[in-house]
């Protein structure tokens, strides 16, 4: 999933795909997918989804972000 097109906006240098899962205090999770720079950690996100248990299903509800 490594893509040179991504490139900090600040230094140029290549940012590598992160994908980040954190709980949430009601029981939900939400998995963050970015791309970060490997010299100055800049940030972009470009999809957020939650995953949540809704009795026997798991519910996923995904937000995918434009960035120009
Ligand atoms: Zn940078």
């Amino acid at each position: 999933m490594a893509s040179s097109e991504h490139t900090c906006r600040k230094d140029g240098k290549p940012m590598y795909f992160v994908e980040e899962t954190e709980k949430l205090s009601n029981g939900v999770y939400r998995v963050t997918f970015s791309y970060k720079c490997v010299v100055c950690g800049y940030r972009i996100v470009v999809e957020y989804a939650t995953i949540k248990k809704a009795g026997e299903k798991i519910i996923v509800e995904r937000r995918v972000l434009h960035y120009s």
